[in-house]
């Protein structure tokens, strides 16, 4: 887990919660008693990627984006974040400085976010502004550690998330001549050639390679520089499954998150955040049939909500965020019986000099229309 920022506690204070103490069924009922005993302080934000069990304690669900919103317009004096460890700092950020914000557990991170460090970041441009005269636009997806929030907020970049990259990315190239996206590579892509740019006109930044494992003069002439990041759930989707699964059931509408690499989203029906993807499925007649690339609590919870309809995992394989999966409803009775103490555990506070440099880039990207 990289650049997480959280509260110094108190290590003689431990509420964690073993399973000899309480078992998983018991833990749910202690959930509930004091949900309710602290509902005048604290709301739960639950992404859509949590398992059944935690959403269940969710006031409000949604991706990372709609999560960000809603939590800058509250105003309880905590709110508990379950998702990862780059939303809550999102949250930290947009929210009154009078709120807290909880991570039930610090382990919670993303493997795109941390596939690009603040250092990394800092190198690769040094050698991409010097290996061009041309002007360098940068732009991260929402997936990242607020520092490089912070480094897009100073180098007159935004963020973007799945649902806009497509209006940011083409802000960018109105700013400049050339983007630099991070930290995933598939979405920079996918967006990109949608727009219409040419994939010969687009490179890959490896930062484990020395000078990305690309020359000045392949930066000099790419549009667009994709940093090499990925996101260990949606880079497992193949194009064969697509194959596979269409000719099982001709019917079947595949749909995919654009976090899917370049052939997956080629060789199926649709690709959107996923926002679009739930809209989509919620909008579609009864009868219909979807083979869904997105993780599998998300896929597996709409398949309960609409009966009406088919809905499976485009995988044969268990798509789970693993990193999501650590927060367990053990972890979010542990972070209420904490507040619950005045010994709040978990807070996610980003400097005010990184959120300042943030706040320009995440305000550049609600103001693009
Ligand atoms: S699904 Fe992928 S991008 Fe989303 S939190 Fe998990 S690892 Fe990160």
């Amino acid at each position: 887990m990289l650049d997480l920022f959280s509260e110094e506690k108190d290590d003689d204070y431990k509420p964690t919660i073993t399973e000899t103490e309480l078992s998983d069924d018991e833990v749910l009922v202690e959930l509930k008693k004091i949900k309710e005993e602290l509902k005048d302080k604290v709301v739960v934000l639950g992404h859509h990627y949590q398992q059944d069990d935690v959403i269940e304690f969710a006031d409000i669900t949604g991706d990372s984006l709609q999560l960000a919103r809603e939590a800058a317009k509250l105003d309880k004096e905590y709110i508990i974040f379950c998702g990862v460890h780059f939303m809550a700092e999102t949250a930290d950020m947009l929210t009154k400085p009078s709120v807290k914000v909880i991570l039930p557990d610090l382990k919670a991170g993303c493997s795109m976010a941390d596939m690009a460090r603040r250092s990394e970041i800092d190198r690769a441009w040094n050698f991409i502004t010097k290996s061009t005269k041309k002007k360098v636009v940068p732009v991260t997806y929402i997936n990242c550690a607020a520092s490089l929030k912070a480094f897009v907020g100073d180098n007159g970049g935004s963020i973007c998330t799945s649902s806009n990259a497509e209006k940011v990315i083409s802000w960018a190239l109105t700013q400049g001549e050339k983007l630099l996206f991070f930290p995933d590579q598939h979405l920079g892509r996918n967006t990109c050639f949608k727009m219409g740019i040419l994939l010969s006109d687009m490179v890959i930044y490896n930062p484990n390679m020395l000078n990305g494992g690309v020359t000045a003069e392949q930066i000099d002439n790419a549009k667009v520089i994709l940093w090499y990041g990925f996101c260990s759930v949606h880079q497992g989707f193949t194009k064969d499954q697509v194959f596979a699964i269409k000719k099982k059931d001709p019917e079947i509408q595949v749909i995919v998150h654009p976090e899917c690499p370049f052939d997956v989203v080629q060789a199926a029906d649709d690709a959107g955040s996923t926002s679009y993807i739930i809209e989509k499925i919620e909008k579609s007649a009864a009868g219909s049939k979807f083979a869904v690339g997105t993780e599998i609590n998300l896929v597996n919870r709409l398949a309960t909500q609409f009966p009406d309809k088919t809905i499976v995992s485009l995988s044969p394989y268990q798509c789970l965020c693993t990193t999501m999966y650590r927060v367990r409803p053990r972890w979010l009775l542990a972070s209420f019986r904490a507040i619950k103490d005045n010994m709040p555990i978990n807070v996610i506070s980003v400097p005010a000099d990184i959120a300042s440099s943030s706040m320009k880039a995440l305000d550049r990207m609600l103001a693009i229309k």
